[in-house]
C-alpha cells in the first residue's frame, strides 16, 4: 500500500531517497543516451568538468556507512561502464550487502559486465533492486538477456525513456518490476500512449509491478500519471521510503 508521504514526494518527481554517485561521468551507449539528463545536470553545476571523463568516487563508499537510518539509495551514473574496473565494482557490491539495512537501486545500459562479477554476492543480494534500462526492442532484446545471467536476486527492466515498443513476453517471468516514463527536458521525443499500454498489461498479465513515473502529454510531463482510471506505482515497499 502506497502511504500518501510517497505520493506527495513522487509528485514533487523525486522517486527515490538519495542519490550515490559512485562513478562520475559516462559516456553515450545507446539512442536513450541523446538527451542524457545526468549529463545536462553535471554541464549545468561542474561547468569545467568533462562528463565523458570517468572517476571513481571511492570516497562515496563511505556515504551508506555513516547513515543511522534506513535509506532507499539510487546509484546514479553506470557503475558498470567499461572504464569502470572490476575491482571497483567488487567494492561497491560488496558495500551494498554488508550495508544491508539500505537498499540500492542500481541500473545499468552494460548489463554484459554484471553477471562476470555478482556471483560471490548473489545469494545475499536481496537488498540490491538491479536493473537495465531499454529505450525500445532491440535495447531490451540485447540487455535483458544478459541481465537475466546474473544470480542477483531482485531484476527489474528500465523503459525510460521509452522510445518504441517494448515486449517483456520472453523474460516476463524472470523480472519482478517494470519502471516506465516518456523523456524529460529538452528535445523529448514521443512516448506513445498505445505502448505504455501494452507493457503494462503485459505486466498485470505476468504479475510483474508496474510503476508508470512519468508521460507526457502535450507540452506536459506528468508524474505519476492516470491511466485507465489509476495510477501504476507498483514497488516493492522497500522502495517507497
Ligand atoms: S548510460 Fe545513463 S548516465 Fe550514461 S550517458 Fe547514457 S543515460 Fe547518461
Amino acid at each position: 500500500m502506497i502511504s500518501e508521504a510517497y505520493r506527495k514526494r513522487i509528485k514533487k518527481g523525486i522517486y527515490w531517497q538519495l542519490p550515490l554517485t559512485l562513478v562520475e561521468g559516462c559516456t553515450a551507449k545507446s539512442p536513450a543516451c541523446k538527451n542524457c539528463w545526468l549529463s545536462n545536470e553535471y554541464s549545468r553545476f561542474f561547468k569545467d568538468k568533462d562528463f565523458s571523463s570517468i572517476m571513481l568516487r571511492s570516497d562515496r563508499l563511505e556515504v551508506p556507512l555513516k547513515k543511522k537510518s534506513q535509506c532507499v539509495f539510487a546509484v546514479w551514473s553506470d557503475l558498470f561502464h567499461e572504464k569502470v574496473p572490476d575491482w571497483y565494482i567488487i567494492d561497491a557490491l560488496k558495500m551494498m550487502i554488508e550495508n544491508d539495512r539500505h537498499a540500492y537501486y542500481v541500473l545499468t545500459k552494460r548489463p554484459e559486465r554484471i553477471s562476470k562479477l555478482d556471483l560471490l554476492f548473489a545469494e545475499k543480494s536481496n537488498n540490491i533492486y538491479l536493473g537495465t534500462t531499454a529505450e525500445n526492442q532491440e535495447m531490451a532484446d540485447l540487455r535483458i538477456p544478459e541481465l537475466l545471467k546474473s544470480k542477483m536476486q531482485f531484476k527489474m527492466l528500465s523503459v525510460e525513456p521509452m522510445l518504441g515498443p517494448v515486449s517483456i513476453e520472453k523474460y516476463a517471468k524472470s523480472l519482478k518490476l517494470v519502471i516506465c516514463g516518456s523523456e524529460s527536458g529538452a528535445g523529448y521525443r514521443e512516448t506513445k500512449i498505445e505502448w505504455v499500454r501494452a507493457l503494462r498489461d503485459e505486466c498485470v498479465a505476468h504479475n510483474v509491478m508496474f510503476f508508470l513515473k512519468q508521460l507526457r502529454v502535450g507540452k506536459f510531463l506528468i508524474k505519476a500519471p492516470i491511466l485507465d482510471g489509476r495510477q501504476w506505482l507498483q514497488l516493492p515497499g522497500l522502495l517507497m521510503m
